[in-house]
């Protein structure tokens, strides 16, 4: 590569063969590139429409480019991007009333991804561990198919041995409980953890909500042994199950809550959300990120957090969500061998495969592509959707039609033998 870029750089042309040519291999996308959006509908380079129930995994909520939200971002990006975090900014402060308004804690960081704000999470309870217990206190107690991100430290926490192999040394003191299983929880938190942390819903790991009796028991456990219940609301926060948080649907708060994806409806951001008690063993100096609340980023969030936190707004997810899952159990009754009970934790909507077509569940999503439908895998064996929350009805019966059409063009060459 010469220094100079060639005057042509930022125009020429570019297709899926240049993402093989020059991007780090870490993932296999699709065969179309993308180029404008508006609500749930995406077009690609050839001007092909698709509907889009993916959200990109559960973040643009409110669609792609919303109209208020371009605003308000195009507003901001004439007046100030970025200041240092010497400086603070009216778009963070309003950002952060408005989120400890609107939920159990007293104060927000903020970081610019999933992961970090996990990072910052997990950071926060062994320092608060150490600080009031002693270095003894270092445990974390995670899930089996968890996910929390990808830096070292989230990864190793995740339930997911398949994303740690090979970048050993892991850090320590990390154990792994069973989903949803009490017993195991029970055994496995003792005096010596000091953060317990769960997704109210698992996403990645196969949309599998989780049980109220579960977080409850973990809320009990944290409660007798001294530990931080960190709920990683990564994927299921900002109205995606039908509350601003899912933790709100289970009646149990957690101590930790932390939030990204759909928090920026695509503009990176993160937070990490705790208590005035919690979050004073974080003193100056002892974490931080360089564009962590972001003038831009916040101006963004703070327009989601508006736009969402509204009873009606979240009143039509669960709408939207009743009538979505009412499809797919139609489907189910209509493919029983093809697939299982659908589940769902408002419009984080999982849809297993039945025996016969486990591990499959690529073969579907792609035959859905290909009729312009844009759908999720959850793992193997599960197909997931994840549409913005303003979601139509009209969307709903197209993306159920499209489906129908997709399972038919995966199950021709089968039935045809
Ligand atoms: C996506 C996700 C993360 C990681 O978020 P990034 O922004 O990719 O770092 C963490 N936890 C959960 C539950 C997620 O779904």
């Amino acid at each position: 590569m010469t220094a100079m870029l060639d005057s042509s750089a930022t125009t020429r042309p570019v297709s899926r063969q240049t993402f093989d040519e020059v991007i780090v291999p870490t993932y296999a996308p699709a065969a179309m590139i993308l180029v404008r959006g508006k609500g749930l509908e995406l077009w690609d380079q050839d001007d092909k429409r698709y509907l889009d129930f993916t959200s990109g995994i559960a973040v643009s909520a409110l669609g792609h480019c919303p109209d208020a939200v371009v605003h308000a971002l195009t507003e901001q990006a004439h007046k100030v991007w970025h200041l240092s975090n010497a400086y603070t900014n009216e778009q963070v402060l309003r950002l952060g009333l408005a989120l400890t308004e609107a939920t159990f804690a007293d104060r927000a960081f903020f970081c610019n991804s999933g992961a970090e704000a996990n990072e910052a999470a997990l950071k926060l309870a062994r320092k608060y561990g150490h600080e009031k217990f002693g270095a003894h206190k270092s445990r974390i107690v995670s899930c089996l198919s968890s996910f929390h991100g990808r830096t070292l430290f989230t990864v190793s926490v995740g339930g997911q041995p398949k994303y740690t192999e090979g970048f050993e040394p892991l850090p320590p003191n990390i154990d792994h409980i069973k989903y949803n299983d009490i017993e195991s929880a029970r055994a496995a938190i003792g005096d010596d953890v000091c953060a317990v942390i769960v997704e109210p819903i698992q996403g990645e790991g196969g949309v599998i909500p989780g049980d109220t009796a579960f977080l409850k028991e973990l809320r009990a456990l944290c409660d007798k042994t001294g530990a931080l219940l960190i709920f990683d609301e990564v994927q299921s926060g900002v109205g995606r199950t039908g509350a601003l948080y899912a933790y709100m649907n289970h009646g149990v708060t957690p101590d930790i809550l932390t939030s990204a994806k759909a928090l920026g409806n695509g503009y990176p951001i993160g937070a990490m959300l705790t208590t005035n008690d919690i979050a004073k063993h974080f003193g100056v100096g002892s974490h931080g990120t360089t564009y962590g609340g972001n003038p831009l980023a916040a101006t963004v969030a703070l327009k989601v957090i508006e736009t969402v936190n509204q009873p009606a707004f979240l009143a039509r997810v669960r709408e939207a969500a009743d009538k979505i899952v009412a499809n797919l159990r139609k489907l189910k009754a209509d493919y029983p061998e093809v697939f299982g009970e659908p589940r769902n934790a408002g419009l984080l909507i999982g849809l297993p495969l039945a025996d016969a077509y486990k591990g499959r569940a690529k073969d579907f999503t792609k035959a859905a592509e290909a009729l312009g439908l844009m759908l999720l895998v959850a793992g193997p064996d599960v197909i997931r959707m994840a549409p913005a929350l303003v979601v139509t009805d009209e969307q709903i019966a197209e993306a159920d039609a499209l489906l129908r059409k997709a399972i038919d063009a995966v199950l021709a060459p089968a039935s045809a033998k």
